[in-house]
């Protein structure tokens, strides 16, 4: 195993290092151990140095997560009082979601996370995609993956993710539409 130290002495180096994650991502550096005694970037070491694909999509996703859960600790954005949110709608966000419970999202989904709507972005400071410099360790498609998969369990973001067949990604994606769909007709219908 290579090793390489990233030395990160200010913005500059910083910046450089975020723009070269592209290549360092690719399979040249699978030989590669990365080092860096910088705080700031540990986390990106740590998905860098995991080889194996399907591991380093699931660190990636879980610890972008994970970050979000941080910033949005104790914060309550939404105020939701019985179900109901700011905007006075039940469930909120999520209610056209079929996977939606009694006790909000059984699922981790990083673009529903990182959604508000314009009465919370007005008021309050949120995170952006953009923010969350760990993504910059996934490849520019799974990132687009990340970003708009909507209404959908980490599951099958995580095998969105993993899958690199464009034609097997949008049969998933077109099978989960008609699912939703026929959801919320079926939801109208019983109202
Ligand atoms: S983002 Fe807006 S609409 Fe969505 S749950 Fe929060 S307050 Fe309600
Ligand atoms: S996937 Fe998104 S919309 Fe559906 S329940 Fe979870 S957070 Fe809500």
């Amino acid at each position: 195993m290579f090793k390489k130290n990233i030395i990160i002495k200010d913005k500059k180096d910083l910046r450089k290092f975020y723009s070269n994650i592209k290549y360092y991502r690719t399979p040249l550096f699978i030989f590669t151990k990365f080092y860096s005694d910088n705080k700031e970037i540990e986390k990106i070491i740590e998905a860098l140095n995991i080889k194996r694909r399907c591991k380093r999509i699931r660190f990636i996703y879980d610890e972008a997560c994970d970050e979000v859960d941080k910033f949005c600790e104790g914060k309550n954005f939404c105020c939701f009082k019985n179900g109901v949110c700011r905007n006075k709608l039940k469930n909120g966000c999520c209610r056209k979601c079929f996977h939606v419970t009694d006790k909000g999202c059984p699922s981790r989904n990083l673009a529903c996370k990182l959604f508000f709507c314009s009465k919370i972005t007005d008021k309050h400071k949120i995170l952006l995609f953009d923010d969350l410099k760990i993504l910059y360790a996934l490849p520019f498609r799974c990132r687009l993956i990340v970003r708009h998969d909507f209404f959908t369990l980490r599951e099958e973001i995580l095998m969105d993710m993993y899958i690199g067949w464009i034609t097997i990604l949008f049969i998933r994606y077109f099978y989960r539409s008609i699912c939703h769909f026929l959801y919320r007709r079926f939801r109208k219908a019983k109202a």
